[in-house]
């Protein structure tokens, strides 16, 4: 017991936590700093059409232009802005920026929806339905222009909560995709439950499926319950012309992948879609 306390008595003064604790706070600043001087970045990456080429939406993932660091990826702070709670000022300027970009990436009979990422705690966030509906006001666009990124284990958490909140968002108009799908726990009763319009297969079975059978396996199973279940199926992570070809013979409806497109800032993101649609005229 003596030893027990000691320990714990040790803990409470142990200098690594003392300054792994300082480090917390710094980096909280340091991103509270980001957001406030225009330090985040929103990026794009193209989803296609696997039947006709069409770009039909894109998804915003953000960077962090650090002016030391550099340009920050998103696992750098994310699991960190998930912990503090802060992924949730972070959520609300992602959907704020891409809102605000949003009319700039129409164009005539190629209408583009923009998938947002969101977090754990946004589902938790009793009032996060309406703070999403006054950044549609504030830009003057429709909840039917986006779609809002889950991950299975966001869902898991808290499943009564999340369920009411993407209801909520769901009956707004807002399109709602499970994320990573295959990765997380996934419940096929949830998925049966939730308002869900589309799945996304995660990269790690889309990257090797040309080489991998069981990947291969995996993703055709995943294609077919999407459509028995009457849902879209976006795959990621698409690397290659194979994986291309296999996902287009197997009816998958959406391609995501640094074989198209890497994510790139929002200027290049509209110069790369103009030579993507000069090259499929071509
Ligand atoms: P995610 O939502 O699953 O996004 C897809 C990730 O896969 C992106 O990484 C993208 O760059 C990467 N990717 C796409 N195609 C390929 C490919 O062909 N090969 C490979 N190797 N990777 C590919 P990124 O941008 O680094 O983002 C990582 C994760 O960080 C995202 O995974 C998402 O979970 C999170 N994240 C990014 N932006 C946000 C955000 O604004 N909010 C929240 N809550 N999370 C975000
Ligand atoms: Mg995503
Ligand atoms: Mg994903
Ligand atoms: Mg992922």
């Amino acid at each position: 017991y003596i030893a027990k306390r000691k320990a714990t008595v040790f803990e409470l003064y142990d200098p690594a936590l003392d300054s792994s604790s300082k480090q917390t706070l710094s980096l909280l600043s340091e991103l509270r700093y980001a957001v406030e001087h225009h330090e985040l970045r929103l990026f794009l990456q193209p989803k296609i059409a696997l039947d006709n080429g069409r770009v039909i939406a894109a998804e915003a993932l953000v960077r962090w232009q650090h002016p030391v660091r550099g340009l920050v990826p998103p696992d750098a702070f994310i699991p960190f802005a998930e912990q503090t709670g802060f992924v949730r000022q972070l959520t609300l300027w992602m959907f704020d920026e891409a809102a605000r970009q949003w009319a700039g990436l129409q164009q005539p009979g190629l209408p583009l929806r923009m998938s947002i990422n969101l977090s754990t705690r946004d589902l938790l966030d009793l009032d996060f339905p309406a703070r999403l509906d006054a950044l549609l006001d504030k830009h003057q666009v429709a909840p039917e222009g986006f779609c809002l990124e889950i991950t299975e284990s966001a869902i898991m958490d808290d499943p009564l909560r999340a369920e009411g909140t993407l209801k909520r968002l769901s009956d707004r108009g807002f399109k709602l995709s499970i994320d990573d799908f295959g990765t997380g726990y996934s419940s096929l009763a949830y998925l049966k439950r939730l308002p869900v319009d589309e799945l996304k297969i995660d990269k790690s079975f889309v990257m090797g499926m040309e080489r991998d059978p069981d990947d291969a396996k995996i993703v055709r199973s995943t294609i077919d319950l999407a459509h028995n279940m009457g849902l879209s199926v976006v795959a990621e992570g698409v690397e290659n012309a194979a994986v291309w070809n296999l996902l287009r013979e197997q009816n998958c409806d959406e391609a995501q992948g640094y074989y198209m497109s890497r994510p790139l800032p929002v200027d290049g993101f509209k110069a790369w879609r103009q030579r993507w649609a000069e090259r499929a005229e071509a």
